[in-house]
């Protein structure tokens, strides 16, 4: 790859993985001249996101991007969403019922989707460095430059916006002088890739236990990806336990009788800490952070991917709108924080109520079952998944009718 029609792009995306080859197909769609620089040479399973809430696939939907991730990743819309309470299902709830222009959620393995987008954004005539390591980032004279190493090539990139798109330990954000910040960790999650599972290939399943649930998403390739909430205790004890054999034994025991019994792993198995990750600066000259390098939702929420779509349709509305790129980044990064915030608030709200045990957190159970039958909708909250927040006002009157404190 030679770099010299490219040293000075309109756009340049550090970071190729969903929220940086998105954004890269969309924003060359649109016309600019856009460069990308990922590190790694290939995609692997790190068990990350692989479900996409409603409200994401919405997002999805506007840039244009949902046909590229079923046509080129094989991802699947799961329209029914099932809860099992003590092993028994409800029945299935249909998304569209309530809200007519939700398709359900997206299930899709997320090496495939970064394969599929980052092909897209080259198929576009994205100029894409990879594997390339960032040497430095500076902004002489407020205006940004990258010194990159590719090969034994050593070049400097001067682009008329600079995005950081390298997740949660971002380069960028540390090169603009920032940090993330983590909140303490209120519960764990734990992921696998399994095949095997018994259950509707057209929903999402939740099989709720005392202390946790589990979330079983099945795949179009006959994978369903797993994920398993628990306390801090139970993680730590299933960490500790050999695995995969301790995690499906659990998960065994939470789904319908005989819908588990031939569960073969696929992939590897991880716990990971629910905690939020907040940027402490998350724009500067014409540099902006998107993705996880802007913030990262409490995973066990699942709003993770949706807020990358987010970003990549708000952003390139942003840039498409002026000419001046100048105050781009400041607003789009204020009307992040605020989106943000709310799906944060809510994750706190909601984490005691479905990880938590004793007498308390049972009466706080049942004063929101009370508040929920005299207004189902919980102010908008109980919708979240399916309008996303950006119609929602997570303020302190907000969580008191959540909780049915002002019944
Ligand atoms: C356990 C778990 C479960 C989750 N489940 C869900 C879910 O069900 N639904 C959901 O929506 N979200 C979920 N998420 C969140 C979701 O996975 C993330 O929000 C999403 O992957 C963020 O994408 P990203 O592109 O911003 O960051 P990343 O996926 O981290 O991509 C960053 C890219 O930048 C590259 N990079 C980094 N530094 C550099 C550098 N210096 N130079 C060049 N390249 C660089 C990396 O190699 C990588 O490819 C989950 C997260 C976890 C941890």
């Amino acid at each position: 790859m030679t770099l010299s029609s490219s040293s000075r792009p309109d756009i340049l995306i550090i970071g190729g993985g969903i929220a940086g080859s998105g954004l890269a197909t969309v924003l060359a769609r649109a016309g600019f001249g856009v460069t990308l620089i990922e590190r790694s040479p290939a995609f692997r399973d790190r068990i990350r996101g692989e479900s996409i809430h409603p409200w994401g696939v919405r997002e999805m939907d506007a840039t244009g991007l949902l046909d590229v991730a079923i046509s080129r990743a094989d991802a699947r819309v799961l329209p029914f969403w099932t809860k099992y309470q003590d092993r028994a299902p409800g029945d299935p709830y249909r998304w569209c019922d309530d809200f007519p222009d939700a398709l359900g959620e997206l299930s899709v393995q997320h090496p495939r989707l970064q394969d599929a987008l980052l092909a897209e954004a080259l198929g576009r005539g994205v100029t894409v460095l990879r594997p390339a390591s960032v040497l430095g980032i500076n902004w002489p004279e407020g205006r940004p430059e990258v010194d990159i190493s590719l090969g034994d090539t050593v070049t400097t990139l001067r682009p008329k916006l600079l995005v950081g798109a390298d997740g949660d330990h971002s380069l960028t954000r540390k090169a603009l002088g920032g940090k993330g910040v983590t909140d303490a960790p209120h519960h764990a999650i734990g992921g696998a890739l399994l095949t095997g599972f018994d259950l509707p290939d057209d929903s999402a399943h939740q099989a709720l236990f005392d202390g946790g649930f589990a979330m079983v998403f099945p795949q179009s390739c006959g994978t369903s990806r797993v994920y398993y909430v628990c306390s801090n205790l139970e993680a730590e004890s299933l960490r500790s336990s050999d695995q995969p054999q301790g995690l499906l034994a659990r998960l065994q025991r939470v789904v319908p009788d005989g819908t588990a019994s031939t569960l073969e792993s696929a992939g590897p198995v991880g716990f990971f800490p629910n905690s939020e990750t907040l940027a402490s600066v998350a724009h500067g000259p014409q540099t902006v952070l998107i993705g996880d390098a802007a913030g990262s939702n409490d995973p066990s929420q699942g709003h993770g991917l949706s807020l990358v779509f987010r970003d990549i349709r708000d952003l390139t509305d942003r840039l498409r709108d002026t000419y001046d790129w100048s105050m781009v980044p400041q607003a789009f990064a204020s009307a992040r924080a605020r989106d943000h915030g709310v799906l944060r608030a809510h994750a706190q709200w909601v984490a005691p109520l479905v990880v938590g045990h004793g007498p308390e957190i049972e009466r706080r159970r049942e004063q929101v079952a009370r508040a929920r039958e005299q207004d189902p909708s919980a102010g908008g909250f109980a919708g979240i998944f399916a309008t996303g927040p950006e119609s929602l006002v997570a303020d302190e009157s907000a969580r008191q009718h959540f909780h049915g404190e002002d019944l």
